[in-house]
């Protein structure tokens, strides 16, 4: 019994002893499974949503300095240069930044109700993309802004679009589309979930819908985008912005289940997604682990003819790397979008990895293997 008791003590200390190997072993993994913050440098990234409307190299350096590759998005904005005059200044900084800043092109919509639009527009997207555009820009100009010749608002499922999304299609050419706003732009401010949506919405209550129910409904919108997506079912959609659906990551996921050609950025919308964070924190992180290949990463940063250079580099540089200590730490963290603290997804590296890079590589740039 006596020697029993004692093999027993040596079988457990050697159990413990292999437990604490093990431990030590999975702790050392776990050190190698994971970004921390400085490591943001040294890690390739490339952000799928900026602007640089002006032909200063600014935001670019700062990309470059903070190991980025910026692609622009050409979009009919108004007050903003048209967007030819967009794709001539990304042109011209191409010439000297060839693999650092890449763009996509856009049609105008000015014309749209002239006969012959489809055809006009889709010969200049061409040439866009013979000097290098690696897809379109849709916005949400279609669906809330632009109306037909009776005044009915064009939706982005509108058989006048077909000419151009066919060719996309059949050629694999990506679209990014920014189609609708938040939810909360059709909510009372009060009910609004993210600070930067309630003082926008207060200050610009011309585009608050919610005091606008002349205009098309949210869902009406969105119901638009996801029939274009039944129509042109090989289209390889973008959905920026988190596709409109940021208030909620299951919406998000139902449309990328839906539609296998779909997928996302959260540009702007990392406050919808932190505040979701606040209330069920493994709900998001399982989101980015299960939808690993079809989330890219977006900020909607840029440059515009009247900005600070050195205020736009600082302001870049922020807020990349607020977004990398989110996306792969597990600290406790404070943005400005939501009032409380929250923790960190920690992604494991490989999903930062494509997140960061690998997923953009594949839907923008290698246009056969997807
Ligand atoms: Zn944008």
């Amino acid at each position: 019994m006596k020697f029993f008791l004692f093999a027993n003590k040596l079988l457990l200390a050697s159990l413990s002893a292999t437990f604490l190997l093990q431990a030590c072993h999975t702790t050392s993994d776990k050190g190698n499974d994971y970004y921390t913050a400085t490591d943001f440098y040294k890690v390739k990234k490339i952000d799928v949503h900026a602007h640089v409307l002006i032909d200063r190299p600014d935001m670019v350096e700062q990309a470059k300095k903070d190991n980025f590759i910026l692609i622009s998005l050409n979009t009919e904005v108004p007050g903003e240069p048209p967007v030819d005059s967009q794709q001539y200044y990304i042109l011209q900084l191409r010439h000297n930044f060839p693999n650092d800043l890449y763009y996509v092109s856009a049609f105008e919509t000015a014309t749209i109700n002239e006969p012959g639009w489809s055809d006009k527009q889709l010969a200049y997207l061409k040439k866009s993309f013979d000097s290098g555009a690696l897809g379109i820009k849709v916005w949400k100009n279609i669906g809330m802004t632009i109306k037909d010749k009776d005044s009915n608002f064009i939706m982005i499922d509108n058989p006048v679009f077909d000419p151009i999304f066919n060719y996309l299609e059949q050629n694999n050419i990506p679209v990014i589309g920014h189609i609708g706003e938040p939810k909360n732009c059709w909510l009372p401010l009060n009910e609004m979930t993210t600070n930067n949506d309630r003082n926008y919405f207060k200050g610009h209550p011309e585009y608050h819908m919610y005091l606008h129910p002349e205009y098309p409904s949210y869902d009406s919108i969105i119901k638009a985008r996801d029939h274009l997506l039944e129509k042109h079912p090989k289209l390889k959609f973008i959905g920026a912005h988190l596709g409109s659906l940021e208030w909620d990551v299951d919406e998000i996921a139902k449309r990328l289940d839906k539609f296998p050609n779909m997928s996302v950025e959260p540009a702007e919308r990392w406050g919808q997604i932190q505040y979701q964070t606040l209330t069920n924190w493994q709900k998001v992180h399982d989101f980015f682990i299960k939808y690993q290949d079809r989330i890219m990463y977006g900020t909607d940063l840029g440059q515009e003819a009247p900005d600070n250079g050195d205020s736009v580099k600082a302001k870049a540089h922020t807020i990349w790397l607020r977004d990398w200590e989110y996306l792969t730490t597990g600290d406790s963290l404070q943005s400005p979008f939501v009032n409380q603290k929250f923790k960190g997804l920690q992604l494991p590296k490989e999903v930062i990895d494509k997140i960061y890079y690998k997923n953009a590589e594949k839907w923008y740039f290698n246009k056969k293997s997807q």
